[in-house]
């Protein structure tokens, strides 16, 4: 930690500030320049949480040197992390993991045709919302248990692992049975009982940006589960909140190399929650894997006119079939693959439960 002093510091505070740093364990450093004193405090800088230093009498600013994230940081894992959630749908490594489906589980028939076809198109995973965050009380909530049900049907009938998001802490070993991964919605990512409480889950966490968040408040988010007891989290980035009103939301691309920089953990991309838009979809999806991203979630619904929830913003069946094609050479030159989605299951229904999960260094 870095203490800057202010130009009018007297020795008194300077030396009240030294007591207090030395007192909780640590050593404190002197370096006096022309027009002002910076103090160092060496030894374990999370000691320094019992007080709080920019509150005492002379001082300016204060700097963490180390970073506040540990458990998520690059530095703490020797290799990158991949993350297995199980049936094929693995985050990080060489190649690019697509998950895709609808907003919202709105009925068996309409996830059974979407999963068909964006398992026969190369998605790896199946999305779609039982429990949904709506900025609306009047809007559609979600089918809740009845959705978790069609999904893990379909899950098993179709043969691909399923992500859907958990809203509230009484549901997590609900979602945590029909699921393969749980969601954690860009309007939770600071729920910090939620995030605590999927710590203890086994299943994968995918950990969406706050729509007003930092990179670091996302990967304290991340630290907060995985210092519950899981480490698998997937982080995403799906777009944030600026002035620019011509997207639902603006894809910050930067935090993509930046996360890959900070952190061992894998990072998607949203692009449908991103720029809102269902024409956008596929230059964000190409500019995300461009910029080093491990994977995308993409909305699909099978008549986007007519979807309960995001239509603007979901690929028709088709449109995702194309975009599938021409990921590939985008992947090919960030020097990836695309990652296909695992043989189809047995007749017999084999992938009857979700998988527990493995975290994988490379
Ligand atoms: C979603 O994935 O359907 C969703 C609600 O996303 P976000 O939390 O990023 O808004
Ligand atoms: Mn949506």
């Amino acid at each position: 930690m870095i203490i800057v002093t202010r130009s009018t510091i007297s020795e008194s505070e300077l030396d009240h500030i030294r007591e207090r740093v030395e007192a909780l364990g640590l050593r404190t450093h002197l370096s006096r320049g022309e027009h002002r004193t910076i103090i160092g405090c060496i030894g374990d800088e999370a000691l320094l949480e019992g007080i709080s230093l920019r509150s005492m009498p002379g001082v300016e600013s204060v700097m963490a040197v180390l970073k506040p994230y540990k458990l998520a940081s690059r530095d703490f894992a020797a290799e990158k992390t991949v993350v297995n959630a199980g049936f094929g749908a693995i985050f990080g490594g060489d190649a690019i993991t697509v998950i895709a489906g609808p907003c919202s589980v709105e009925n068996r028939q309409m996830l059974e045709m979407t999963s068909a076809a964006v398992r026969s198109a190369g998605a790896s995973m199946l999305r779609g919302g039982a429990f949904k965050p709506r900025s609306s009380p009047y809007s559609f909530q979600g089918l809740g248990l009845e959705a978790l049900k069609m999904l893990a049907d379909v899950r098993r009938s179709v043969g691909l692992p399923v992500v859907t998001e958990v809203l509230d802490t009484r549901h997590v070993d609900l979602v945590a049975e029909h699921a393969d991964m749980l969601q954690v919605g860009a309007r939770n990512m600071q729920n910090f009982a939620l995030l605590s409480e999927l710590g203890r889950v086994q299943r994968p966490v995918l950990l969406k940006r706050g729509m007003s968040a930092t990179v670091k408040e996302l990967l304290m988010a991340a630290e907060y589960i995985m210092a519950h007891g899981n480490p698998n989290v997937v982080l995403c980035e799906r777009g944030i909140r600026t002035f620019e009103t011509a997207t639902r939301n603006t894809l910050d691309i930067s935090a993509i190399p930046v996360l890959k920089r900070e952190t061992h953990l894998p990072v998607l991309v949203d692009p449908s929650h991103a720029g809102g838009d269902a024409d956008l979809v596929a230059p964000l999806s190409f500019a995300a894997i461009a910029a080093g991203a491990d994977g995308l979630i993409i909305e699909v619904h099978p008549d986007p006119e007519h979807a309960l929830s995001d239509g603007d913003q979901s690929l028709p069946l088709d449109s995702f079939s194309t975009l599938m094609r021409q990921l590939e050479p985008f992947a090919v030159a960030a020097g990836r693959k695309l990652r296909l989605p695992v043989a189809a299951r047995d007749s017999t229904g084999s992938q009857s439960t979700p998988a527990m999960t493995t975290t994988a260094t490379l």
